[in-house]
């Protein structure tokens, strides 16, 4: 088979762009050329103060010149300190630190079995989850995100997870029963191509999880951390889970995830049934107390919320502008997709041309995940490339259709 890359030392599982970066400064990359590039993907929802922010790096630098790692055998500062902030600042009132969304995952989902396990019920073990999920790539997380293109080839599928499709309430309350342990769920999905769940369907959920005793479970890997206006996205509905899958931009850009929990939800994780070497780490907490400290700072959030109205707005009107490439624009605060009427790897790729590092997602969606830190100015530049991108297609489209004619 032809191959245009030479042969790499690394497994195939990516189709990379042929691009490699060398430092990031605030919303732009500089390649090891000197190219800068617009970034409005932020490393998929993880640069959330955008490229070296100087608090984040500070704090890790500080960190590093003292303590790297112990282990969870000891107590780790960062974690209570870090732990206290999350607590005082959402419903939760445990919290349990990992490396990963798809750990904090694998925390989550073993959170929910033990508790119905500890409550004398360990036959209530499943989880309903949603047509179009993603949680990750464990094998316990590609049974629970169910889609085939993750789960063909790796053997049997995880038992313990019903899939319901997106937004049908009346098969949702049909699949719970006596072995149903929660609901687990995104506020907004990502990977699936930026699907919100209105505020009204999540307080559904939630009642649904009370009159049943069941536990709701939101994964906010992505939507969560500041990214829709608030802290977590949860809270434009008014509910709270019993438990939240958290990471991305919690570090942003040093790997960290974390699950919190209700403490009655948390009840069944008793010394011994869970843990991680690396989970919790001292450089990991230095970086991720830093980021809470920014986030949390009077009007940071509010400011996002703006932006986001903002941005969706601009991107409202490139739509517009633009009928024959974009459908529409969805989302919420700086968590926006573009569904487009080309295929989205068009785009991403034309942006790409055009110096502006977009992501794609499913259901034809580009996805906008900038630093949280974006500047208007930065938004307009944003959408002149793709202005300057859709107008490439819509050349390249123009040329299609009048050799179409000629044929
Ligand atoms: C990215 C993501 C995950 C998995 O996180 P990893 O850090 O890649 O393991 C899980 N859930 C959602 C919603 C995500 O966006």
């Amino acid at each position: 088979m032809a191959q245009s890359t030479p042969a790499s030392p690394l497994y195939n599982t990516y189709a990379r762009a042929d691009l490699v970066f060398e430092r990031g400064e605030g919303m732009w990359l500089y390649t090891t050329d000197g190219e800068a590039f617009l970034d409005v993907m932020g490393g998929v929802a993880v640069n959330a103060l955008g490229h070296a922010h100087p608090v984040l790096v500070e704090a890790l630098k500080a960190q590093a010149e003292k303590l790297w790692h112990t282990s969870n055998v000891f107590r780790v500062a960062g974690q209570e300190k870090l732990g206290a902030r999350l607590i005082e600042a959402t419903f939760a009132e445990k919290v349990f630190f990992c490396n990963s969304g798809a750990e904090a995952l694998e925390c989550a989902i073993k959170t929910a079995r033990r508790y119905h396990f500890a409550k004398g019920q360990p036959e209530r073990n499943r989880l309903i989850t949603f047509e179009g999920a993603f949680h990750g790539r464990t094998l316990a997380t590609i049974a629970a995100g169910g889609q085939e293109k993750y789960l063909e080839g790796f053997g049997p599928k995880m038992d313990g997870f019903d899939q319901v499709p997106f937004g049908d309430h009346a098969a949702l309350e049909a699949a719970i029963g006596p072995a149903t342990a929660g609901i687990l769920i995104e506020p907004i999905q990502g990977e699936g191509g930026i699907r919100q769940m209105p505020a009204s369907c999540l307080k559904a959920l939630r009642e649904l999880c009370d009159k049943h005793g069941i536990l709701l479970v939101l994964d906010e890997v992505q939507c969560g951390m500041g990214r829709t206006g608030k802290l977590f996205a949860h809270e434009w509905a008014g509910i709270t889970p019993d438990i939240m899958a958290i990471a991305k931009s919690l570090g942003g850009g040093f790997p960290v995830g974390a699950c919190l929990a209700t403490a009655e939800a948390a009840s069944g994780m008793v010394p011994g049934t869970h843990g991680s070497t690396y989970g919790g780490n001292p450089l990991a907490m230095a970086v991720a107390n830093a980021v809470l400290e920014v986030m949390l700072a009077p009007g940071f959030l509010d400011s996002v919320a703006m932006k986001g109205l903002q941005l969706k707005q601009k991107l409202a009107g490139l739509v517009d502008a633009h009928p024959a490439v974009f459908e529409t624009v969805r989302g919420s605060g700086l968590m926006l997709g573009l569904k487009c009427r080309v295929p989205s790897t068009e785009v991403v790729a034309g942006a790409r041309d055009h110096k502006l590092l977009t992501v794609g997602a499913g259901d034809n969606v580009v996805r906008l995940l900038p630093a949280l830190i974006i500047t208007e100015a930065e938004m307009d530049q944003a959408i002149a490339r793709l202005e300057a991108t859709a107008v490439d297609i819509e050349a390249k489209l123009a040329a299609q259709s009048k050799k179409g004619a000629a044929a």
